[in-house]
């Protein structure tokens, strides 16, 4: 599948939404077929969401990309992820971070956490293999809307669902200087109402920049 992952990531770069080497390397480096289900292994490499089972799906290539791009994440961070899915953005976050880094990402369903898990171990056996180190990548099960405090303060926050507002949690875990990106609108219309915001930490206040309009699943309280 490496020819249709070279393909999928030579159209985002065309399209401006891949931008630097570092997030075009990763995106070469990561099989996202490891990430979806058997029978939508043919999809793997359309830049579409697609059904990961529990009503949830992994995010679209182009979105994985331009969420990368926005944090401009460095070798040794230390990434907070809401939303683990199918972990295939933890684990773009984890190439990126490198050795050093670590990745803590929040899944509020049980299933999902342990399929994530699985997709990490095989991917990290793969990624041996060809000599490639990428940061420790945590899955925890939990609410992410209080985020993760025992790892914190984080450089860079990574939302993968829409909330109504920024959760004050999240705020409070961002590093001075550090950045968040977070869909924000109103859970009841999934379409046209979400906005993309990037959020940067600089003397405790939060700077916020719309970045574009996005269709998200609602990050939702609790957990099953
Ligand atoms: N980044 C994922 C995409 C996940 S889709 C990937 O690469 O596959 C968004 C995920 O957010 C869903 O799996 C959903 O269950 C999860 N979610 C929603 N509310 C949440 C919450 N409060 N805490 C943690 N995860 C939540």
């Amino acid at each position: 599948m490496k020819k249709e992952r070279e393909r999928l990531v030579h159209n985002l770069w065309r399209r401006g939404y891949i931008k630097s080497r570092r997030v075009k390397e990763a995106m070469l480096a990561i099989p996202r077929h490891f990430f979806v289900p058997e029978h939508l292994l043919r999809d793997a490499y359309i830049d579409s969401p697609l059904n990961i089972g529990e009503g949830q799906t992994i995010s679209a290539p182009h979105m994985v990309a331009m969420m990368a791009e926005e944090l401009d994440i460095k070798k040794g961070e230390k990434i907070l992820e809401i939303g683990g899915g199918s972990g295939y953005h933890a684990a773009i976050y984890g190439y990126l971070t490198g050795k050093g880094g670590m990745v803590v990402s929040i899944e509020r369903i049980k299933v999902l956490v342990e399929r994530a898990e699985k997709n990490l171990r095989d991917l990290k056996s793969y990624l041996q293999k060809r000599d490639i180190n990428i940061g420790e990548i945590k899955f925890i099960h939990g609410d992410g809307r209080f985020g993760y405090k025992e790892e914190s303060p984080y450089h860079k926050i990574s939302v993968a669902c829409t909330a109504e507002e920024i959760p004050r949690a999240l705020s409070e875990q961002l590093a001075e200087g550090g950045k968040m990106v977070i869909p924000v609108g109103s859970s009841l219309s999934f379409f046209g109402g979400q906005t993309l915001v990037s959020v940067e930490k600089r003397d405790g206040k939060l700077k916020k920049r719309d970045v574009c309009g996005v269709a998200f699943v609602p990050l939702r309280e609790g957990t099953v």
